[in-house]
């Protein structure tokens, strides 16, 4: 692992709780790790911390096998070899892109400095830039010149703190692609702090979670989306229910009673001696329900959001119990209306029967989920 954070925490002085409590996480050379998680969560200060701007209250930061934070032991931020994207990207108003690019290689001698600045202005599409000025530049265009600043001393790790947000929604999404592109082409080991799914989904090799100093699953998009660690990671990534469930063996198979019935022919599943009685609550994804005219179970439109392709659906079953499903949108179904629904289940995923969202994951339990 080049980054390696082992149980680490921070605590700010007279904060009431760790605002990162226990984190650990590896990230390989080259690959790029993203902190997800709502406003408050201690992505910051985590990202701070890989900085140098915070100092470790408990356990340790290495990088490239050496310990950088550890309490009583503290590499100052400088040397750590460090680039930091932010939001505000803070290009010199007065300096033009040339100057901004070739701020932190100062010491490089006068050509190669030019070199360097025209190779990675090129890297990040913007070749033969030099000479205009921040203003003269888009949103986008800017924050690019920002990358390429941050890239130009080939720092050994590359830290960006929500450095879309200021731009467009539509914007963010292409550039969070873009930015991809770019620091793979550099191969850049990068760490980007977002709240936003869609930006984490299309940046990051790894994908942590977080909610209040906890960090619940560091895992890649997929595992993220179909074997959540916790009813938080479930919750928020995603849209989806938990409904309660029973899983039993039937005919040497798993079945598991659902309130759309009984669920077979899955490729995941806990056992039943997982929960007792093999009670539990399973988590039914909006794209586990198939809305199908003639299934012979019905459900009545709650609410419905339009999302361009499809709708997203709230449905109620006739026992009361509430869903969601993703429609294509040419099946233009009013609300207070009754549709067919069956569920198409590939992982299912089961908690404790009536768990907090809160609880962080238990150790024991990480990465280790029962399979049939
Ligand atoms: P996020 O980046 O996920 O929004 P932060 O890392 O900024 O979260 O904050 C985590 C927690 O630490 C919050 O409860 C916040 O109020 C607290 N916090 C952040 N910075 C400071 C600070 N300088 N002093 C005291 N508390 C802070």
């Amino acid at each position: 692992m080049f980054l390696s954070v082992n149980q680490l925490s921070i605590r700010y002085p007279g904060g009431a709780t760790a605002a990162v409590d226990g984190v650990s996480l590896g990230l390989q050379a080259g690959d790029i790790g993203v902190l997800i998680g709502p406003s408050g969560c201690g992505k910051t200060t985590l990202l701070r911390a890989v900085a140098g701007l915070e100092q470790a209250s408990g356990g340790s930061i290495a990088m490239a096998g050496e310990t950088v934070s550890a309490p009583g032991t503290h590499m100052p931020a400088e040397q750590r070899r460090i680039g930091m994207v932010f939001q505000d990207y803070a290009l010199f108003p007065h300096l033009d892109v040339g100057r901004n690019v070739g701020f932190g290689i100062a010491q490089l001698p006068k050509a190669e400095r030019a070199e360097r600045v025209a190779e990675v202005l090129a890297l990040v599409g913007l070749q033969g830039l030099e000479n205009r000025y921040p203003h003269e530049l888009s949103g986008g265009q800017q924050q690019r010149v920002a990358l390429a600043r941050a890239l130009a001393p080939r720092p050994r790790l590359l830290l960006l703190d929500e450095p879309f947000s200021n731009l467009d929604v539509d914007l963010r999404e292409r550039l969070a692609h873009e930015v991809r592109g770019i620091l793979k082409a550099a191969g850049a080991t990068a760490l980007f702090v977002t709240h936003d799914q869609l930006e984490a989904f299309a940046i990051g090799d790894v994908i942590g979670v977080m909610h209040q100093g906890h960090l619940h699953q560091w895992d890649n998009a997929y595992a993220l989306y179909h074997r959540p660690a916790t009813r938080f990671v479930a919750e928020f990534i995603g849209h989806g229910v938990f409904a309660p469930a029973r899983i039993r063996l039937a005919d040497n198979d798993v079945h598991v009673l659902t309130p759309l019935g009984d669920l077979q022919d899955f490729e995941e599943c806990p056992l039943p001696s997982a929960y007792e009685g093999g009670l539990c609550d399973v988590l039914l994804r909006a794209d586990d329900i198939v809305h199908d005219d003639a299934a012979p179970v019905k459900a009545q439109i709650l609410r419905k959001a339009f999302r361009g392709s499809e709708f997203l659906y709230t449905l109620r079953l006739a026992s009361g119990e509430e869903l969601m499903t993703h429609v294509p949108s040419h099946h233009n179904h009013a609300v207070g209306e009754w549709i067919g629904i069956r569920a198409e289940v590939d992982h299912v995923v089961t908690f404790a029967r009536g768990g907090g969202p809160g609880a962080p994951p238990a150790p024991a339990s990480q990465g280790a989920p029962a399979k049939r």
